[in-house]
C-alpha cells in the first residue's frame, strides 16, 4: 500500500477540509443544541458532489476511490458526528448498497435523485426487539398479486423521519430463517411509510432518529432489491460500507479532540506553565496522537482492500472497532485536558465524547465487532 496520497486525494481532501471548517464547525453546538438536522448543509454539500462521493458519476456520484471517501468522511467527522452520520447513511448504507445490488433501471431511477438529495435516504433493519440478532427481524413482506405488503417496526432509523426514501428489511418467508429476509426500496410518496421521531438522546443530537412504521405498506415488486431472499446478504455487505464510514468519522472526531486539547494546553497556564508543559498532560496527547494515527491506518487499510475489489469484511471490523474506542478514549483524555471546562459546552469536547458514544454502538457493537474479528481468527462461528 502506498501511504503516500495522490494529488486528486489531496485535493478531495482539502475541499472536505475548507467546508467542514466554513460550514459545519461554525454552527455545531447550536444545532446540538438545538436538536437541529443538517438540512441546509446537505443542501449546500450536493453541489460540491459531497453527497454521492463514490457513486460513479454516470449515477450522479463523482466516483471517488474508497481512500477518498475516508479522507472526506473523516473531514467531516472532525466537524461534527452528526453530519457525517447523515451522509454515512445516505452515501454508504442506501446509494452504496443500491449501486451494488440495483437493477440498471432502479439504479437510474434512485441514485442521480438520492446524489443530488432532492431524495433523502434511510437503512431500516434495527427493530424495537430486534438489534444485534439480524437473523430474527419480525417486520413482514407478505407477497400480494403484482407485489408485497409490509408490516412492522424499524427502531433507531438514522434520517427515518427527514427520510423520503427508505431501505428497509422485512422477512418474506418464515420457514427459510434468515434466508427469507428481503429488502425493499420504499419512496415516501407512493408507499407512504409513517415515521415517528426520537428526542432526549446522549449525543448525535443534530442527527435524525427515528422509528419507521410499516402499517401495510403496500410496495411494488420492482421496487425489491435483490432477489427474495438476498435480504441479510445485502444487510451486512451495507455493514460493511456503513461500518467503514463510521471508522473514518471516529477518525475524524479523535483528531478534532487533539486539535482542541492542544489548543488548550498550551494557553492554559497551572504551576507557572501552560499545561502543555507537563509531562503526564503530554503523556494525554501522545497516548491520542498514537491512537489516532493507529485508527487511521487501519481505515486506509481497509480502504485500500476496497479500491481493489478484495474481501476486507476482517478488516473492517478491526477498524470500526479500533477507531470507535479510540475516539472514545480521545474525547475522555481531551476532557480531562480542558478541566472543569471540558464538562460545558462552551468547548466542544463533551460533545465530541457524547458523540463518540454511538461508533460503539451502531453498525454493529463493539462486541459484535469482537466476535466477526474472533471468527475469522478461529473460524467458529460464536454469533450463530
Ligand atoms: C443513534 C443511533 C442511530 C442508529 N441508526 C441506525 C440506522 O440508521 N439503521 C438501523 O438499522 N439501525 C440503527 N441503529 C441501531 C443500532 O445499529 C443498534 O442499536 C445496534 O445494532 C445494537 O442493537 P440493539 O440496540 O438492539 O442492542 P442488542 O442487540 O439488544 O444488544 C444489547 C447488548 O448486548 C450485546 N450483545 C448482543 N448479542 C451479543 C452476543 N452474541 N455476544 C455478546 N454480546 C452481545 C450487545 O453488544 C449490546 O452490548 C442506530 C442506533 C443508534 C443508537
Amino acid at each position: 500500500m502506498d501511504f503516500d496520497l495522490t494529488p486528486e486525494q489531496l485535493s478531495v481532501r482539502k475541499l472536505a477540509k475548507d467546508f467542514a471548517d466554513k460550514e459545519i464547525a461554525p454552527g455545531a453546538r447550536e444545532r446540538d443544541r438545538n436538536e437541529t438536522f443538517p438540512k441546509d448543509i446537505l443542501a449546500k454539500m450536493a453541489p460540491l458532489g459531497l453527497l454521492g462521493g463514490p457513486v460513479p458519476e454516470k449515477y450522479g456520484g463523482i466516483g471517488l476511490d474508497y481512500l477518498s471517501h475516508a479522507l472526506v468522511t473523516e473531514e467531516i467527522g472532525r466537524a461534527d458526528s452528526s453530519v457525517r452520520t447523515t451522509l454515512s447513511v445516505q452515501i454508504s448504507l442506501v446509494e452504496l448498497t443500491i449501486l451494488k445490488f440495483g437493477t440498471e433501471e432502479q439504479k437510474q431511477r434512485w441514485l442521480p435523485r438520492l446524489c443530488k438529495g432532492e431524495l433523502i435516504g434511510c437503512f431500516g433493519l434495527t427493530e424495537p426487539e430486534v438489534g444485534s440478532d439480524a437473523t430474527k427481524l419480525r417486520a413482514s413482506a407478505r407477497r400480494e398479486s403484482d407485489g408485497w405488503v409490509l408490516r412492522g417496526r424499524k427502531m433507531w432509523i438514522s434520517n427515518g423521519s427527514v427520510s423520503n426514501l427508505a431501505l428497509v428489511f422485512a422477512q418474506a418467508d418464515p420457514t427459510e430463517g434468515h434466508k427469507g429476509i428481503t429488502a425493499f426500496v420504499l419512496e415516501r410518496a407512493t408507499q407512504n411509510y409513517g415515521s415517528q421521531a426520537l428526542h432526549g438522546k446522549l449525543g448525535l443530537r443534530s442527527s435524525d432518529s427515528s422509528e419507521l412504521i410499516l402499517e401495510d405498506v403496500c410496495v411494488p415488486d420492482k421496487n425489491r432489491l435483490g432477489e427474495v431472499g438476498d435480504g441479510f446478504k445485502i444487510a451486512m455487505t451495507a455493514l460493511d460500507s456503513g461500518r467503514y464510514s463510521v471508522a473514518a468519522g471516529a477518525v475524524g472526531v479523535a483528531e478534532a479532540c487533539i486539535d482542541a486539547s492542544i489548543a488548550y494546553a498550551t494557553t492554559r497556564h497551572a504551576f507557572g506553565k501552560p499545561i502543555a508543559g507537563h509531562q503526564l498532560v503530554q503523556e494525554l496527547i501522545a497516548d491520542m496522537v498514537v491512537e489516532t494515527e493507529a485508527a487511521r491506518l487501519l481505515v486506509w487499510r481497509a480502504g485500500d482492500l476496497k479500491d481493489k475489489g478484495k474481501p476486507n469484511t476482517r478488516e473492517t471490523s478491526i477498524a470500526k472497532l479500533y477507531a470507535s474506542e479510540a475516539a472514545q478514549r480521545a474525547a475522555d483524555n481531551a476532557i480531562q485536558i480542558h478541566g472543569g471546562y471540558g464538562f460545558s459546552d462552551e468547548f466542544p469536547v463533551e460533545r465530541y465524547w457524547r458523540d463518540a458514544r454511538v461508533n460503539r454502538l451502531y453498525e454493529g457493537t463493539t462486541q459484535i465487532q469482537k466476535l466477526i474479528i474472533g471468527r475469522f481468527a478461529t473460524g467458529i462461528d460464536a454469533i450463530a
